[in-house]
C-alpha cells in the first residue's frame, strides 16, 4: 500500500491507470484554481465552461457507447474520473453526476434510436448539459407520491407540476422529467419520463438553495406550467418511467460511491500531511499512537470502499443484476466518507474548523452523500433488508 491506496497495478488496466493520470492533470490544472470560487456561499451561477471543457475531454460520456457520442469505456473508468474530480471539487462531480449518472442514464435505459442520436449524443459529447428532475416538495424518498402530471393533448404532452432540489437547474440545456401520465394510478405505476428543453416557455425556475456543501452547481426549484412538448419527447414506454428511473439510479449510486471515495481520499491525504507537519509536545502529532490509528482506519475504509465499488462495476459491465450491490456500496462509501472527513477535521484540531483548510469543505460536502439518490435509511430498509429477508426489492 502506498499513500493510503493499494497498488493499483494489480487490479487496474493500463488504460484505467492512464485515465486516472489524465483526469488528475485536468483536476489540478483547470479545476483546483477555481474550487474555492465554486464553494463560495453566495455562489449562484455555475461556470458551465468547466462542464463543456469536461465534455471536450470526453468525461461526460465515458461509459456511453461511441455511436451515441460517448467514449465507450467501462464503468470503472467512469468511477475513476468521478473520484479524481471529487478529490478537487465535489460540487463539479455532483454536476457531472446529475448530467451523466442520472439524466443521460434515462436515455441509455429507455431512449429510442432517434432520441439517442438527437439528445443523448450531443449531451455525451458535452455540447448540451442536462438536469434530472424527479424530487418534488411533497415527494422525496417516496418518489412514487409525485404529483407532477403529463397529459396528452393531440400531438403534445402538457406537463404541470413543481420539481425541487434539481441540480444544474440554472443553466442546463434540458431536463429529464418524471411525471404521472395515468392520473388513476398510484405509486410507481403510471409514471413516465420526458425530455424537456430548458428554453420551453412553460419552464421557469426559482432561486438556488443555499446549500451546506457541494456548492458550485445550483440546486433549486423548477416549475412546469402548461409546459407543452412534442409527443415524441416521451422517453421509453408510457407508464414505464419508474423502471427507467430506478435503473438510472443504480448507476447514480455507484457514482455517489465514487464521489464519496474521492472526498475521503483527499481528506485522508491532507490529514497525513498535517499529522507529519504539526508538532505538539515536541514531536509531530502523527507520532501519537492514536493519530496513527485514526489514519490506519481511514486508509483501510477508503480502500475497502474502492475495492467493492470496482467489484460492483465489473458486475454491471458483465450484464449482471446489481441493484442491491449498488445500494450496499452507496451506503458504505457515503457513511465512510462522513466518518473519514470528520476524522480529518479532528486531526487538524482548531484549524480543521476553519474555511482556510480544505478538510472543512470536505466535511461539509460529505453529508449530502448519505442523502441524495436514496438515503441510507431507504436503501437499508427498502433494498438491503429486503434482500436479506428474500423479499422483492
Ligand atoms: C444538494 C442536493 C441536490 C439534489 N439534487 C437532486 C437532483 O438533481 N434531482 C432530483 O430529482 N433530486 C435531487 N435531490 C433530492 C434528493 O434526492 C432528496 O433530497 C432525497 O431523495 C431525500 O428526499 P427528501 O429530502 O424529501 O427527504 P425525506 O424523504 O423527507 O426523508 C427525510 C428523512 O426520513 C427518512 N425516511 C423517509 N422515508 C423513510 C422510510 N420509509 N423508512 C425509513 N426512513 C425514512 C429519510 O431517510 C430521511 O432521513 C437533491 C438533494 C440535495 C440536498
Amino acid at each position: 500500500m502506498k499513500n493510503g491506496r493499494f497498488n493499483e497495478k494489480y487490479f487496474l488496466t493500463d488504460d484505467q491507470i492512464m485515465l486516472r493520470e489524465s483526469v488528475q492533470e485536468f483536476a489540478q490544472q483547470e479545476l483546483a484554481p477555481r474550487a474555492r470560487e465554486l464553494d463560495a456561499w453566495d455562489h449562484t451561477d455555475y461556470p458551465f465552461d468547466l462542464m463543456y471543457r469536461a465534455g471536450e475531454l470526453g468525461y461526460l460520456g465515458l461509459s456511453i457507447p461511441e455511436e451515441y457520442g460517448g467514449t465507450g469505456m467501462d464503468s470503472i473508468c467512469e468511477m475513476i474520473m468521478i473520484e479524481e474530480i471529487a478529490r478537487v471539487s465535489s460540487g463539479m462531480a455532483s454536476a457531472i453526476d446529475a448530467h451523466s449518472g442520472l439524466a443521460l442514464a434515462a436515455f441509455v435505459e429507455g431512449g429510442s434510436e432517434e432520441q439517442k442520436k438527437n439528445w443523448l449524443a450531443p449531451a455525451a459529447r458535452g455540447e448540451k448539459i442536462a438536469a434530472f428532475a424527479l424530487t418534488e416538495p411533497g415527494s422525496g424518498s417516496d418518489s412514487g407520491a409525485m404529483t407532477t402530471s403529463a397529459k396528452l393533448e393531440g400531438d403534445e404532452w402538457v406537463i404541470n407540476g413543481t420539481k425541487h432540489w434539481i441540480t444544474n437547474f440554472n443553466g442546463c440545456d434540458f431536463f429529464v422529467v418524471a411525471a404521472r401520465t395515468d392520473p388513476e394510478s398510484k405509486g410507481a405505476k403510471g409514471v413516465s419520463v420526458f425530455y424537456v428543453d430548458a428554453k420551453n416557455p412553460g419552464v421557469s425556475i426559482g432561486e438556488p438553495e443555499h446549500k451546506t456543501g457541494n456548492r458550485g452547481p445550483g440546486s433549486g426549484t423548477v416549475f412546469f406550467t402548461n409546459c407543452r412538448i412534442p409527443k415524441d419527447c416521451l422517453i421509453g414506454e408510457e407508464g414505464e418511467g419508474f423502471k427507467i428511473l430506478m435503473k438510472g439510479l443504480d448507476e447514480g449510486r455507484l457514482v455517489i460511491a465514487a464521489l464519496s471515495i474521492g472526498i475521503a481520499q483527499d481528506s485522508y491525504d491532507r490529514a497525513v500531511r498535517y499529522a507529519n507537519e504539526r508538532e505538539q509536545f515536541g514531536k509531530p502529532i502523527g507520532k501519537q499512537q492514536i493519530i496513527g490509528a485514526y489514519l490506519a482506519d481511514m486508509a483501510s475504509q477508503i480502500d475497502l470502499a474502492r475495492t467493492m465499488l470496482y467489484h460492483v462495476c465489473r458486475m454491471k459491465d458483465a450484464g449482471l443484476e446489481y441493484t442491491a450491490e449498488a445500494a450496499a456500496i452507496k451506503v458504505f462509501a457515503s457513511e465512510m466518507c462522513v466518518r473519514v472527513t470528520e476524522k480529518a477535521v479532528q486531526i487538524h484540531g482548531g484549524n480543521g474548523y476553519s474555511e482556510e483548510y480544505i478538510v472543512e469543505r470536505n466535511w461539509r460536502d460529505s453529508k449530502l452523500q448519505t442523502i441524495g439518490e436514496g438515503t441510507s435509511e431507504i436503501l437499508r430498509c427498502m433494498v438491503l433488508a429486503r434482500r436479506c429477508l428474500n423479499e422483492e426489492y
